[in-house]
């Protein structure tokens, strides 16, 4: 038996299967178990029969980062299993009340929205929509919180690495002994994952989750690994190849939108949404304004657009001076 074995896991979302990951030497362990659905239940069931071991022989769940797809089954399984549960400090707090944390988001993004421009009653189904979503999770207790470069024996060493962005709390694991990556959402093979916006931990203002994921991007190059094992779709066969590919993809978009800030200035990031993703669904709006929000922030942080308010709502301009 190689050292770990790949699960891939049906969620109910557009994002299609997340991979599971177990190791069963050293007792064994989960890492991103999945949703809290009945399929993804049992199709863990299955991968766990393929290996000789059940729900009930977990020793370890790992977590990646608090997102529903990757997390959601824990609880259950912390409950049939008593295993222990380990994820970074930051992502602690919305794993054991996940909920709580939703609504939390949804009061500090509902003038946040109408302030970037989104009519109200947009605003209204943006935030009301992910609410069924609240049955695919269930809370979990993180037993041990995790820093970057602490290390667990799952029968290989994993080493964390902290990369949040993506989501607070963001963790990849490095099995320096197998030259990989478990890389979460963080790195993808096919896809570039959200920068979403959300409370930061411990604070009552949002994200800045472009800018902090590029520096997590950065932070992977300076590690050496060369396979990664993302979170979906497939494995990627050089990570640090992938990296780069997803900097310049954010790079491109960066400039697309300050040519469509200088095309209608000064300009709000919602009407710059609905010219970039001009026949979005209400589903994918909070996605699609995180995306433009993180681009703007970026050039903010290079001095390139003059940011105003006018009656409550944020406007961005070229900045004249800088202008290129
Ligand atoms: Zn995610
Ligand atoms: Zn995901």
């Amino acid at each position: 038996m190689d050292f770990m074995e790949q699960a891939p896991i049906p969620t109910p979302f557009g994002v299609g299967r997340v991979n599971c990951y177990l190791f069963p030497e050293n007792d064994l362990t989960v890492l991103d178990p999945g949703p809290a659905t009945k399929e993804a239940y049992e199709e863990l069931g299955r991968s766990l029969d393929r290996i000789g071991c059940s729900i009930d022989d977990i020793d370890r769940v790992l977590i990646t980062h608090p997102h529903i797809d990757h997390f959601g089954l824990a609880g259950r399984i912390v409950e049939e299993s008593g295993a222990r549960v380990f994820a970074h400090k930051d992502a602690a707090d919305r794993l054991s009340d996940p909920i709580g944390y939703f609504a939390q988001e949804q009061e500090y993004f509902r003038p946040f929205l109408l302030s970037m421009g989104m009519p109200a009653d947009t605003v209204d189904t943006v935030l009301e929509l992910p609410e069924p979503y609240v049955d695919y999770q269930k809370p979990v207790t993180v037993t041990h919180e995790l820093t970057d470069g602490d290390s667990i024996d799952v029968g290989v060493d994993l080493e964390c690495i902290s990369t949040p962005g993506h989501a607070p709390g963001s963790l990849c694991f490095l099995a320096t002994s197998e030259d990989a990556m478990f890389t979460g959402d963080h790195v993808l093979s096919d896809i570039t994952p959200n920068p979403l916006l959300t409370l930061a931990p411990d604070s009552d203002t949002r994200t800045r989750s472009l800018p902090t994921y590029l520096e997590s991007l950065r932070y992977v190059l300076e590690i050496s690994a060369t396979v990664g094992y993302g979170g979906h779709g497939d494995q990627i066969p050089t990570l640090h190849d992938r990296v780069q590919e997803t900097i310049a993809h954010h790079q491109e978009r960066k400039e697309r939108i300050a040519d469509l800030v200088a095309e209608s200035q000064p300009t709000t990031a919602y009407q710059i949404m609905k010219e970039m993703f001009p026949d979005l669904p209400a589903t994918e709006m909070f996605p699609g304004m995180s995306e433009v929000i993180g681009h703007l922030d970026l050039l903010e942080d290079e001095n390139r657009v003059v940011i105003s308010e006018v009656d409550d709502v944020t406007r961005y301009e070229l900045d004249t001076q800088q202008r290129r």
